[in-house]
């Protein structure tokens, strides 16, 4: 399973900035879709494309499209990058899927779920944090319980070494593409060096 870090000199501008403790909300919240998009575009980089005819004003020729694709952004932080999906590909169906960290056991608790049909289609799991994976994996079960994708691809904004070992762990097939690979977790769960709560700096909570 592979992991991909978008080294893009963009995405890494628009990391920067994010990190910044002083970056306010609703500056927060644009780069943050910024940021989704170029993630979301390496994400799909290798997804297979269908050739259909298209008649230009000229003559006819063939182009290639994409197939089905299903953004499942994990409530709440990732409703952060679903806009970001939802402006590439306006086709894309959504699910959600509701999960909340105990703070005590670090556990994911499930409170929503509501996915449309994923048989044969392309799934990304957005979810800007990957900290210990609990969330991440639970998701990608969720997925995988709903029918059978074509293939599922997990797409954050920062992953901890520990996220990235238990989504290899329990989900070997789903590669994850992300900005950011940080150094650990602390006692709380947080990714260090990190950017905090996304959720709480994304819609000003915090
Ligand atoms: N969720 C966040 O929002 N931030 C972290 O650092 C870890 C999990």
């Amino acid at each position: 399973m592979s992991v991909t870090v978008v080294g893009h000199p963009l995405s890494e501008h628009l990391l920067a900035s994010l990190r910044d403790r002083s970056t306010p909300p609703p500056v927060f919240r644009t780069l943050a879709k910024r940021l989704a998009l170029a993630l979301a575009l390496e994400a799909i980089r290798d997804l297979p494309t269908e050739e259909v005819a298209v008649q230009t004003p000229l003559e006819p020729t063939t182009g290639r499209i994409l197939g089905d694709l299903v953004a499942v952004p994990i409530l709440r932080a990732g409703l952060g990058m679903l806009e970001a999906v939802t402006e590439l590909f306006p086709e894309v169906a959504v699910g959600y899927i509701g999960l909340e960290r105990d703070e005590a056991s670090l556990r994911p608790q499930s409170y929503y779920r509501k996915l449309p049909p994923v048989d044969d289609r392309h799934v990304l799991v957005l979810d800007p944090m990957l900290a210990t994976g609990g969330s991440g994996s639970a998701a990608c079960s969720a997925v995988k319980d709903a029918g059978r994708p074509a293939t599922i691809r997990f797409v954050c904004v920062v992953a901890a070494p520990e996220g990235i070992a238990r989504l290899q762990a329990d989900h070997p097939d789903i590669p994850i593409f992300t900005a950011a690979r940080d150094r650990e977790l602390n006692d709380h769960g947080y990714i260090l060096p990190g950017l905090g709560d996304f959720g709480d700096r994304l819609f000003g909570t915090e």
